[in-house]
């Protein structure tokens, strides 16, 4: 399918390894997913050769995502290749956060510009039974150094579960005074995640009631604002006076296909073009080589075979979130 008039295709999601610390129970089984071999897995080299060929086929902002990227090894290098490649205009991270207090002052040197940091609950055991032996104070020490650091603006990753409803004042209650922008975003029965999850999602619209009911108790007005520097479908809201933000992703229900702005890049070299889909193209080969024709006509190959169907739904596909980078 062709773009929709004006879709430029600007932004790859690059996953550093499908390795993470966490476990969490919207996002693999209990028993984890098997590991892609370390021989497989590109070099930061190979990732950077691939980025300098994207950003001739038009990506200029990169996320690295994972697994959890700050397990894998020397992260801050691989910002810093990436960050020295002319058309690069901006890039951000999303983790959970665990790792960023030893990290956060490096990745900043390096070049990146910002993270979001997955935290699902304020509660801490629910966080550890969520991630499955999870510590919410480390992450939290996450976003303290990434405020200190200026990875900035620097956003909150909420999967909506139901258990988050009570939860809500909380999250309202960081925006308040620091700027934090809290986004809520729909679970997606994605990969191996789905039938092996105690899962179950909320809407946008069933959090958005519940947050006008809570400005209705004193909060005042939710309005909607500018996004803080993004890339992705997210709408914002605030609350009259707070710092931050309150946004939504409304991954299931708003149908957001036909503005998609993205492709991914797996771990082992598979270029996806859709998160829905399991159409890949191996360009690890053509990397290795480093024959930039070869990948210039790959990445080509998956913007053509890139759907921008409005009417896509999320379903069973052989990757899960963590092999691919959500
Ligand atoms: N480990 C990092 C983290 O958790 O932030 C980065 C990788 S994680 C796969 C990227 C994002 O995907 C996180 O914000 C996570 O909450 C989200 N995610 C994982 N599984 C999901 C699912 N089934 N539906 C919606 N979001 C999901
Ligand atoms: Fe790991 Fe992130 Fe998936 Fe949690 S959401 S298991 S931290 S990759």
């Amino acid at each position: 399918m062709n773009p929709p008039e004006g879709q430029m295709v600007d932004y790859l999601r690059l996953s550093v390894t499908d390795r993470c610390n966490y476990r969490c129970v919207y996002c693999m089984p209990p028993e984890g997913v098997p590991f892609i071999p370390h021989e497989q897995i590109l070099s930061y080299e190979d990732m950077a050769f691939f980025v300098r060929a994207a950003v001739e086929m038009g990506i200029s902002k990169l996320r690295l995502t994972g697994g959890e990227p700050l397990v894998r090894k020397g992260v801050p290098d691989l910002v810093a290749l990436l960050r020295a490649i002319p058309g690069i205009k901006g890039i951000s991270l999303t983790t959970n956060g665990v790792l960023l207090p030893r990290f956060a002052d490096a990745l900043k040197a390096a070049g990146l510009d910002r993270v979001n940091i997955s935290i699902d609950t304020l509660d801490p055991e629910c966080y550890r039974s969520l991630t499955r032996g999870g510590s919410l104070e480390a992450a939290f020490a996450g976003v303290e150094a990434a405020l200190r650091a200026s990875l900035e603006p620097v956003k909150l990753n909420v999967v909506m579960m139901p258990a988050l409803l009570p939860e809500l004042p909380g999250f309202v209650t960081l925006t308040r005074d620091r700027p934090l922008h809290v986004r809520f975003i729909e679970w997606m029965p994605v990969g191996g995640c789905g039938p092996h999850s105690p899962v179950d999602t909320l809407t946008k619209t069933e959090v958005m009631a519940a947050l006008e009911e809570l400005g209705a108790l004193g909060l005042g007005e939710l309005r909607p604002v500018e996004s803080p520097e993004g890339w992705g479908p997210a709408h914002y809201y605030r609350f009259p006076g707070h710092l931050g933000t309150l946004g939504f992703i409304g991954s299931v229900s708003d149908h957001f296909c036909g503005e998609c702005n993205r492709l991914r890049l797996t771990a082992d070299g598979r270029l996806k073009n859709c998160l829905f889909s399991d159409h890949e193209i191996d360009i690890r080969d053509a990397v290795q080589a480093r024959d930039r024709v070869e990948v210039l006509a790959l990445i080509q190959e998956s913007l053509e075979a890139k759907t921008f169907d409005k009417n896509l739904l999320p379903g069973r596909t052989t990757r899960g979130m963590s092999q691919v980078g959500g």
